[in-house]
């Protein structure tokens, strides 16, 4: 039995206490998603495709979403046929074919977004420094689950072709992102970012040491 003097791992306790978020922000999804006429796995996926101009093929959708293709290709045709996503030709590659999202599916992603879910006023409560905090944990458990393989590279600054971690001596905004031109802030660190352009791998491992360093 678990007591004070007697607890189990922290490794076990962090892993508790993230499942219980994760149970707040399946319900926030739930509810979202109920109010949009979707279910979560397909407001994931107009989530998924916000943003990504060329859209994703259907196996991306599914590797980025950790669910197989055959309930990829489900929740997509469930979508077309509500006119929310639509297929188009992928890039350069003209016998490839991506789904990408229509306006009405941002129309209803941003129309989601009206109210507050449960999980951003939890997070609202927490005192700036410890949000920034939050922030970088949940970079660097990103950033190793990418690394292993075990999701794929996400639209993080940690893995993008601009970021050039503490290049400035202004500690408010030491980090500098080469595509605006512009220093930012540890709180400004992007998880999904547009502009995002994965850097190759040698020069993500320099950019990561840099970062971890500062
Ligand atoms: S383009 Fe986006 S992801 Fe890349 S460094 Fe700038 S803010 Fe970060």
């Amino acid at each position: 039995m678990e007591t004070p003097k007697n607890p189990t791992s922290v490794n076990h306790r962090i892993r508790e206490g993230l499942s219980r978020v994760a149970m707040v922000m399946r319900a926030d999804d739930w509810n979202r998603a109920k109010t949009s006429g979707l279910n979560p796995a397909q407001l994931a996926i107009l989530e998924l495709l916000e943003g990504r101009k060329d859209g994703l093929a259907v196996k991306e959708v599914a590797t980025n979403l950790g669910v197989s293709q055959p309930t990829a290709t489900d929740s997509i045709a469930a979508l077309e046929r509500k006119g929310l996503v639509a297929k188009r030709s992928a890039g350069t590659d003209k016998r490839g074919v991506n789904v990408g999202i229509t306006s009405e599916g941002l129309s209803m992603l941003e129309a989601g977004r009206s109210s507050q879910s449960l999980a951003e006023r939890t997070v609202d409560a927490l005192a700036e420094h410890e949000q920034e905090d939050l922030l970088i944990t949940l970079v660097k458990m990103i950033r190793h689950l990418q690394e292993t393989d075990a999701i794929p590279i996400q639209r993080m600054c940690a893995s993008c072709r601009y970021f050039a971690p503490f290049a400035h001596s202004d500690a408010a905004q030491p980090h500098h992102c080469n595509f605006v031109d512009a220093a930012f802030g540890q709180r400004d660190i992007r998880i999904d970012c547009r502009e995002h352009e994965t850097a190759d791998p040698a020069s993500r491992a320099a950019t990561w040491d840099v970062f971890q360093q500062g």
